[in-house]
């Protein structure tokens, strides 16, 4: 049995370095009922009471109705307390898109216990940094297909010093705890606080490790909640979870949990190319999924020649990053009227278009807040409001936006204003309904000769070239000019030079300074975690990373 004083600890040591929302506005969410006051579980709890005997969750090897998800959650959680581990106490949860993933998220939540999401991909760096943050005492591992160095990671985080006393390694028991069901039965989970962090997301930024993103209870309830709204999630959905299941994308937008509040039914894939989840979304009547741009484009180049029967899907949510206008008009020719653009941030906000919308708007804009409670402010440098229309800083508040970063004082200081609007470091302009146009990154600037140039003016007017795929624009280090202009392409068949380039974007009236300096031909593009392509790791003719390692 737990002692009382060691969950208060716990609780105690979670709530330090927590921004919550001042009492005023957390008052007024909840008298408008815009939080609903409950645990994140609710979610399990009442699709185990309203579809126990419907297929809730489903890999390929195996399936849960709804009472067989909470009945595996809640023994994982009993055995987690028989393991001494207490509400409030910390765990870092890295595993691939399977059930054990459902399994493990819910017991975690059962057991009050609060998740720290890692993505498959992140490496010992960023797994390391989870733990000295959030003081984690879990880890919930796996050998992981795509991160042969996983269960390296339990073993050296268990050789080292740290927060870190129980690791559970799926399938691979021997040499730590097993992650099975207790075998004393009944459960009763501990009572959360709602207004407290129920998750950690992590920050899918441009520099440093990423940092760790409070969602609370209710805010992720009514996160969850205003996705499954805009996107008219029913009981009759299912989802395929091919994005990490991890990532705020797949998890609450609505993602898995959303289609999972409904009553709907989730199809866990891991692998994400066209041919495997094709057949999927066949064989599973699949209706929703969400995808990142680099991965559409593969689907949509796919669809011309793969034969599946695609026709249950209704909803493909694009997003992550920017959808060029060219791509998003290539979607709706391959997969009709299904195309919905999502922009949205691990750290709240959310803004899609909508089904209904006009063609010619889904495939431009990036869309509007899902929440009429989201408050958005557009800003020029010197953080001054910009007329409607006008392009500028999105700085953004809600009843589902963090209030800081978790434990990181310094960095919330410059990442939030005096009352409490996160600063995106997103270029966008927003028209008179709301519609956002998502137009680049406030930091994406190489600075040439004394010059700034916007990468992402240079990328859009590459992305019409009709032979080129994928293009980042990178500063690369110059001893005359301080930065210069590199370009890294994918071509689609014969490779250009730096002279076809040059001449393509003079044809579009770009200013002489902007002109790339140099050209770097690749297979392919690093990308993130989550399938962002990652400028970082862009390589240069060298192999190395080619961008600037002082990227501002
Ligand atoms: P993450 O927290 O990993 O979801 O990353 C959030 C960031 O991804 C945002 O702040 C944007 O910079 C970028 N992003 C997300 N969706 C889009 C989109 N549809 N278009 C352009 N950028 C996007």
């Amino acid at each position: 049995m737990n002692s009382i004083s060691d969950i208060l600890s716990a609780v105690d040591d979670l709530l330090h370095g927590f921004e919550p929302s001042p009492p005023s506005l957390a008052r007024c969410y909840t008298e408008a009922q815009i939080w609903d006051n409950a645990p994140l579980w609710a979610i399990l709890s009442q699709g185990a009471q309203h579809h126990a005997d419907k297929v809730a969750i489903k890999d390929a090897v195996r399936e849960l109705t709804y009472r067989q998800l909470l009945e595996q959650a809640d023994g994982i959680a009993k055995r987690f307390q028989e393991d001494g581990l207490v509400m409030g106490d910390r765990v870092v949860i890295q595993l691939s898109n399977t059930c054990y993933f459902a399994i493990a998220f819910f017991a975690a939540q059962r057991a009050g216990l609060v998740p720290v999401m890692a993505l498959p991909a992140h490496g010992l760096a960023e797994i390391s940094h989870f733990f000295a943050v959030s003081q984690a005492k879990g880890y919930i591992c796996e050998r992981i297909l795509e991160s042969p160095e996983s269960l390296e990671i339990a073993d050296t985080l268990s050789m080292s010093d740290n927060s870190l006393t129980h690791i559970y390694a799926i399938k691979h028991h021997g040499k730590y705890l097993a992650f099975h069901p207790s075998s004393q039965p009944g459960f009763t989970p501990p009572k959360v606080i709602p207004e407290h962090p129920a998750l950690f997301l992590v920050s899918g930024g441009t520099t440093g490790l990423p940092k760790l993103i409070p969602r609370t209870h209710n805010d992720y309830l009514f996160n969850i909640r205003s996705c499954v709204e805009v996107s008219d999630i029913t009981a009759n959905d299912i989802y395929l979870a091919v994005l990490p299941a991890a990532h705020n994308f797949t998890l609450g937008c609505p993602g898995l949990l959303g289609a999972l509040s409904k009553g709907g039914q989730v199809i866990f894939s891991t692998q994400a190319g066209p041919d495997h989840c094709f057949d999927l979304i066949e064989n599973h009547s699949i209706t929703a999924t969400a995808l990142v741009p680099a991965l559409a484009q593969l689907w949509t180049e796919a669809s011309e020649w793969e034969t599946a029967d695609l026709s249950s899907l209704r909803l493909m949510q694009v997003g992550g990053s920017k959808l060029a206008y060219s791509d998003a008009l290539a979607i709706q020719t391959a997969f009709p009227k299904v195309l919905q653009q999502v922009f949205g941030m691990a750290e709240g906000l959310i803004a899609c278009t909508r089904l209904g919308d006009a063609p010619a708007i889904i495939a431009a804009k990036q869309g509007c807040p899902v929440s009429k409670w989201d408050e958005i402010r557009i800003v020029d440098n010197a953080g001054n409001p910009v007329a409607i229309g006008e392009e500028g800083e999105l700085l953004t508040r809600g009843p589902y936006t963090l209030r800081g970063y978790y434990r990181a004082p310094k960095h919330n200081q410059v990442t939030f204003t005096d009352d409490g609007f996160y600063r995106s470091g997103d270029k966008v302009r927003m028209d008179e309904d709301r519609y956002i146009t998502v137009t680049g990154r406030i930091k994406d600037v190489i600075n040439r000769a004394g010059e700034s140039i916007a990468t992402d003016e240079i990328e859009a007017h590459l992305l019409c070239h009709p032979e080129i795929a994928q293009v980042a624009v990178v500063p690369v280090a110059d001893t005359h000019l301080g930065e210069r202009i590199g370009v890294a392409l994918v071509c689609k068949g014969e490779p250009l030079t730096l002279q076809n380039i040059r001449h393509f974007l003079k044809s579009k009236n770009l200013a002489a300074f902007k002109m790339p300096d140099e050209l770097h031909l690749v297979h392919s593009l690093p990308k993130t975690a989550v399938g962002k392509i990652d400028k970082k790791s862009v390589p240069g003719p060298n192999g190395k990373p080619w961008m600037l390692n002082t990227y501002r």
